[in-house]
C-alpha cells in the first residue's frame, strides 16, 4: 500500500509542474463578451467563434477577440445562436 500511495504521489507532483496553478483546471477562459461574468471553458460548453458571426449580435466594442475569434460562454453562444438562426452555414 505503501508503494502506491508514493507512486501517486510522484504523479500529482508532476502535473503541478506543468501547470502552476491548477489545483482547479475549470473555469479559467473567460466569457469574451464584455459585462459576462461566464466562463468559456469547453467542458462548460463554451465556443470559439469568428468575428463576424458575433458582429452579428454585439457591436464590435461589446466583446474582446483574440486572433479573429471570440471566446464565447455557454450562455452567450445560446444567444448567439438564437439571433442568428437564419444562417447555417456556421458551427
Ligand atoms: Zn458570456
Amino acid at each position: 500500500m505503501g508503494f502506491k500511495a508514493r507512486a501517486r504521489k510522484f504523479k500529482s507532483k508532476d502535473e503541478e509542474k506543468g501547470t502552476e496553478e491548477s489545483s482547479k483546471p475549470e473555469n479559467e477562459v473567460p466569457c469574451g463578451i464584455k459585462g459576462c461574468e461566464n466562463f468559456a471553458d469547453k467542458h462548460l460548453g463554451g465556443r470559439s467563434l469568428g468575428r463576424n458571426k458575433v458582429l452579428e449580435v454585439w457591436n464590435k466594442s461589446e466583446f474582446e477577440e483574440i486572433k479573429g475569434r471570440v471566446r464565447m460562454c455557454k450562455k452567450c453562444y445560446r444567444i448567439l445562436k438564437k439571433e442568428t438562426k437564419d444562417s447555417k452555414e456556421w458551427v
